[in-house]
């Protein structure tokens, strides 16, 4: 059995990026692949959703170029990266509206260079706030930030001597970005390790990605057809209802009463939808236990559509004091004038209704842009559990990708992976799935 992978067959439940990714990672290996999703597309918390007749996302999706292997499974899916996404060096604005901008631009040298003539030329912050920027900057480099125990965010930044302006105007909204979760409740540790990732390997690290096409074509539509070809097949509207277990052994699944048999099971679902899966099972009771711990953060995407002459200069922005925290124009995506609003974490904007929500961002936007023309339309998309809560001490809940159960395995976004909620842990983590299940 071990040396004829053709013959080993694998259910990947969930057809999000993790479980994409491992199942074509495993199609290209031999081995005999079944893909069960419950929705009825791919692409789980980063799929193609429509606005009115356009396709855009369930909610705009940055990437940075230390994404390697998102872009690896990209290129080994033979998906062209010139035509699928912008990448451009880091140039990011962050500006109250109608107030003070702060802008830091990374010019294109070698690490640490990049960071620190950045940081010393970064417009809109003082002598002081920089030299604190630097010193903090070059602690990360010379990885020399480090604490016995996890402590927030802001608990870092203030032990960091860091200023107001560089807590509100850079490591506040980055953080949010990054880690979806206030940086009073944010992981210090997790934070650090992309900060680190970031701005202290390569200086291509730092470099803005947008996908130039929806989610659905970047990766889902690709990594099923992929499947298909290697005799797998992939089926929509499938909920798994239960794991069968023989003898500590995974045997398949069930979909209500249709039965699944394999040899190998990948859970390539988030915590809280593996719970009802796996509860019952007493060798996995430690893990059920953690995935009751974790708690989740929404993410709301407002598409604001204007006429086409509306083309910001830059692709992203950051806005401070708003409800609106960055704005990214959709023109790279072949959509000019249509605006993609992003609020990250929780707040007071989810009390709103819609309406409310639509005309508070439409209104921030005409204060902020005073010379662009009234906006048309807004589609406001709600993530309500967008990603898992990455807050302090979260690193002691995340799983390992193999489990107790033999031929089970755990992917997904949340399990122990350097990287917080984002396409890149998911990836990461189907990857190492798969190379766990080829070498037993
Ligand atoms: C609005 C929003 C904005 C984001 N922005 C960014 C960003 O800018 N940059 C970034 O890197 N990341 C971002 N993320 C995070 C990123 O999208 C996720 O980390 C990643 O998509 C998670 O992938 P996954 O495969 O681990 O999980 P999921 O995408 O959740 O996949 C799980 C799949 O399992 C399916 N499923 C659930 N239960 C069952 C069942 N019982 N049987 C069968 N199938 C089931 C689900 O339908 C889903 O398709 C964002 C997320 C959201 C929601």
């Amino acid at each position: 059995m071990q040396n004829d992978k053709t013959k080993q067959s694998v259910i990947i439940v969930g057809g999000g990026w993790a479980g994409l990714t491992c199942a074509t990672e495993l199609a290209s290996m031999g081995y005999q692949i079944t893909l069960l999703e419950s929705a009825r597309q791919l692409g789980g918390r980063a799929r193609r959703v429509a606005f009115d007749d356009q396709p855009v996302d369930n909610g705009q999706h940055i990437l940075i170029g230390a994404y390697r292997e998102t872009f690896a499974v990209l290129k080994r899916l033979n998906i062209s990266l010139s035509k699928s996404i912008d990448r451009r060096a880091l140039n990011l604005l962050f500006q109250y509206c109608g107030g003070r901008k702060f802008n830091l631009k990374l010019p294109a040298l070698l690490t640490p260079l990049n960071l620190f003539i950045g940081l010393l030329k970064a417009k809109g912050f003082s002598a002081r706030d920089r030299w604190h920027a630097l010193i903090f900057g070059s602690k990360l480099f010379s990885n020399s930030v480090f604490y016995e125990s996890d402590i927030s965010v802001s608990e870092l930044l203030s032990n960091e001597k860091q200023t107001e302006n560089n807590i509100k105007a850079l490591w506040e909204p980055l953080c949010l970005a990054s880690l979806n979760t206030p940086i009073e409740e944010a992981s210090a540790r997790v934070f650090v390790r992309i900060l680190h990732d970031t701005f202290c390997r390569s200086h291509k690290d730092a470099d803005l990605v947008i996908p130039k096409i929806d989610l659905g074509a970047l990766l889902p539509d690709p990594a099923s057809d992929f499947i298909e070809q290697h005799s797998g097949t992939v089926h929509l509207s499938k909920r798994v209802t239960n794991i069968d277990i023989v003898q500590r052994h995974v045997v398949g699944v069930r979909c209500e009463n249709e039965v699944y048999k394999a040899d190998h099971v990948v859970l390539a679902l988030p915590p809280h939808a593996c719970l009802p899966l796996i509860k019952d099972h007493s060798a996995l009771h430690d893990i059920a236990y953690n995935f009751n711990s974790f708690s989740y953060n929404p993410i709301v995407t407002a598409y604001v559509k204007y006429p086409t002459s509306v083309r910001p200069n830059l692709p992203i922005q950051a806005l401070l004091g708003t409800t609106s925290q960055w704005i990214v124009s959709r023109d790279v995506a072949g959509q000019p004038g249509l605006i993609a609003v992003v609020i990250s974490g929780p707040g007071p904007h989810m009390q709103l209704d819609n309406d409310q929500l639509a005309n508070t961002i439409k209104s921030e936007l005409a204060n902020c842009f005073p010379h662009w023309p009234q906006a048309d339309d807004v589609k406001i998309i709600r993530e309500k559990r967008a990603t898992y809560s990455c807050r302090v001490g979260i690193d002691l809940l995340r799983p390992d990708n193999k489990t107790r159960i033999n031929g089970l395995w755990l992917a997904g976004d949340y399990t122990k992976t350097s990287y917080p909620a984002t396409i890149e842990s998911a990836v990461i983590s189907g990857k190492r799935t798969a190379e766990l299940i080829n070498q037993i």
